[in-house]
């Protein structure tokens, strides 16, 4: 859990700037249901029906990759997956699973300025994940090369990689830079997925932030892994003591929706 020098100051003036987000939110958005658009009361972000729909990830599931089971099959069981096409990072967990008002939450963060979600999302995301934060260093988002950052205006991994540091303490280090400006991995296969993001990503400054530590990637939604496979090899490659995965929502089963 420790925090090099050069993340206090960043930490301090997203800080301020949340804050003063926080008030030009509060004070100019209605509060509306993330999914369904109707108004809702408190600031969870969705309203009471699309909260009962939302699909959450409990036990049993998988050790290794959090892929739930249908029935329990008794401790240390592992998936199919994990089994047959093991990643390269060790731990995965997700908070739901990946169905319609999971990508309109996923969108509203992303595409529609909804960064208040991001503390819903985020704690729901720290409760999943636990274990693995607890055993964490430090939490590292999935960086966006600067150019869709710069039009999209912030990245949403990063954004619920902070709402999970503000519940659990754990620090956020940005350890990766998108180094390739890949084409959206929407309609491709797996195995083109994994050959879009080839050489995508880097580590700048190994000795500051990686080397050593126990890093826990974060991102929205976990659907090939082929992101999240090619970032953990990256950082293994530069030191990384193990490399886990905390995502907001994995595709379940054959489902593969556009993301
Ligand atoms: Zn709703």
């Amino acid at each position: 859990m420790s925090a090099t020098p050069h993340e206090a100051p960043r930490g301090f003036l997203a800080q301020v700037g949340r804050a003063a987000l926080g008030l030009v939110l509060d004070t100019a958005l209605p509060p509306l249901c993330a999914a369904c658009r109707q108004p809702v009361g408190s600031g969870r972000g969705l309203c009471a029906p699309c909260w009962s729909k939302v699909s959450f990830i409990a036990p049993p599931y998988c050790e290794r990759l959090g892929i739930p089971f249908a029935y329990d099959p008794g401790p240390g069981v592992l998936s199919m997956e994990a089994i047959a096409d093991p990643p390269s990072y060790g731990r995965a967990r997700a908070a739901v699973r990946f169905d319609e008002v999971a990508r309109d939450l996923v969108h509203a963060l992303k595409y529609g300025d909804r960064l208040d979600l991001a503390t819903t999302m985020g704690g729901w995301m720290a409760r999943a994940g636990r274990e693995l934060v607890a055993e964490a260093d430090a939490l590292v988002p999935v960086p966006l090369h600067w150019r869709r950052l710069w039009a999209r205006r912030f990245n949403q991994a990063a954004a619920l990689a902070e709402a999970i540091s503000r519940e659990t303490g754990v620090p956020v280090c940005h350890a990766l830079k998108r180094v390739k400006a890949t084409p959206q991995q929407v309609g491709l296969t797996r195995s083109e997925r994994a050959a879009n993001v080839q050489g995508a990503f880097r580590v700048p400054d190994r000795d500051a932030t990686v080397r050593g530590r126990r890093l826990l990637l974060v991102d929205d939604v976990l659907t090939s892994g082929a992101t999240l496979d090619t970032c953990t090899r990256v950082l293994l490659r530069a030191g990384a003591r193990s490399v886990d995965v905390l995502v907001f929502a994995r595709v379940v089963g054959l489902a593969r929706s556009p993301i």
